[in-house]
């Protein structure tokens, strides 16, 4: 037998360090949230490949859906001979996009989709500046990096960087920042390094993923919207993380009153196969001129008969709903334990449907315990669950199981989770 220690071993002689991976649990086969490992361990996973199998491990009608794409084409390229699949997912997403009047336009990665967005503000504006947040996360490209808001360990050693880009404190009221302090670095921003009239576009996430699942406040969203049509910039949602069912709705942009005239989509949209794309206003996506946006495998027949499965699927089982049940559930029963056991170093529980997430704290309830967090992470993996960290003070569990998961399976899990906080934190400390 194939042990994870072996693979571990390979892995370190001819794998680039630079690429890191939060378990030593090498996947032998997964199905829907379990994942056993090449030594047969079984795991439930909160992690959902970093919220892309939103429709579960294995799930039967995309790989069958896949399966019957292959037999027919595996690749033309859109841009030499294109296919049918391409133009009714555009449809598809143009229908279901929080702009009137939209079209897409499809990529294989999020970070490709970010920088297209930019690219298409770029030119329908015909100005360079780009704003971002702190916190924020768009990808590890030389463009989305320097949009990136987290220096370690995204951009460190990596620069310099895109010029023109131009970054906003993201208001956390719970780290006390807030939207106040946001707009006023915004204004004395326009005063200071750029002029509004210069700004292409302000790029954020609905709610923060990488960052810590924060989400963006409906008065952020609002002022930003005003400041957009003011000076005539594009206002981008990165949706990468939040979308296809994630927050409870299809777009995460849904939740605010106000809307994107941009949106980025990858991750979930195609459930593991590489698939993105920009959706937003005719005009605006329809500034640069034939053969100014494309890509070989970009929106590939395999991830566009992928995504239309997912779709159908999110529509058929009734994804959105099932995710606000998820997250309910998941908050409910932490912040039950946080109030039944308050040795427990838990700070802030938060979340938007199943976006949810935790802070682990130090004893004055405030502090960031970051390491308290690998500790968790381990002693949840020992006792087998996967879950992933987040936040730019890595102070942060998200949790994110596929909106498919059973609910004995998400029952499993957060037992689980709380065993295992038990025996890290609470237990372990009175023996
Ligand atoms: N934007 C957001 C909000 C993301 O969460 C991610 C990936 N974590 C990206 C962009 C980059 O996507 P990809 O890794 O597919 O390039």
């Amino acid at each position: 037998m194939t042990t994870n220690q072996q693979l571990l071993q390979r892995r370190e002689a001819a794998v680039a360090r630079g690429v890191a991976s939060a378990h030593p649990v090498f996947a032998a086969r997964a199905e829907n949230a379990e994942l056993w490992d090449v030594e047969g361990k079984h795991f439930i996973d909160f992690t959902a490949g970093i919220a892309v199998t939103n429709t579960g491990h294995c799930n039967v009608a995309l790989n069958q859906a896949v399966a019957d794409q292959m037999m027919r084409f595996s690749h033309t390229a859109f841009q030499v001979s294109p296919y049918e699949t391409y133009i009714s997912l555009c449809e598809r997403l143009n229908q279901a996009a929080p702009t009137q009047d939209a079209k897409s336009v499809l990529f294989s990665t999020g970070a490709e989709a970010v920088e297209n967005a930019v690219k298409i503000a770029r030119h329908y504006t015909g100005r360079s500046g780009v704003i971002s947040f702190t916190g924020g996360f768009h990808g590890r490209s030389l463009l989305t990096m320097g949009l990136t808001g987290k220096i370690l360990p995204y951009k460190s050693g990596f620069g310099p960087f895109p010029n023109d880009i131009y970054h906003v404190p993201f208001p956390v009221e719970v780290h006390g920042v807030t939207v106040e302090e946001s707009l006023t670095a915004l204004n004395k921003l326009f005063k200071t390094d750029i002029e509004a009239t210069k700004v292409a576009a302000i790029i954020l996430e609905p709610v923060q993923g990488e960052g810590g699942f924060y989400q963006a406040p409906e008065a952020l969203m609002t002022a930003l919207r005003d400041i957009c049509d003011l000076h005539g910039i594009v206002l981008i949602f990165d949706e990468i993380q939040t979308g296809f069912g994630r927050t409870g709705k299809l777009f995460a942009s849904d939740h605010f009153s106000v809307k994107p005239d941009l949106i980025t989509v990858a991750k979930a949209l195609a459930g593991g196969f590489p698939l993105s794309g920009v959706v937003g206003k005719r005009e605006i996506m329809d500034s640069p001129g034939p053969g100014g946006l494309g890509g070989t495998y970009g929106g590939s027949p395999i991830g566009c008969a992928a995504a239309h499965a997912v779709l159908d699927e999110i529509e058929r089982l009734d994804l959105c709903k099932r995710s606000e049940h998820i997250g309910e559930i998941i908050r409910q029963r932490l912040t039950k334990l946080k109030t039944t056991c308050p040795s427990l170093p838990i700070g802030d529980v938060r979340g938007l449907g199943a976006m949810s997430a935790f802070e682990l704290v130090e004893a004055d309830g405030q502090t960031s315990a970051p390491e308290l967090i690998g500790r968790l992470v381990v002693q949840a993996r020992e006792q087998g669950l996967l879950l992933l960290s987040c936040g730019y003070w890595g102070n942060t569990i998200r949790l994110l199981p596929p909106l498919t998961i059973e609910d004995t399976k998400l029952m499993k899990g957060l037992d689980i989770l709380e065993s295992a906080l038990l025996a890290e934190f609470v237990e372990k400390e009175e023996v």
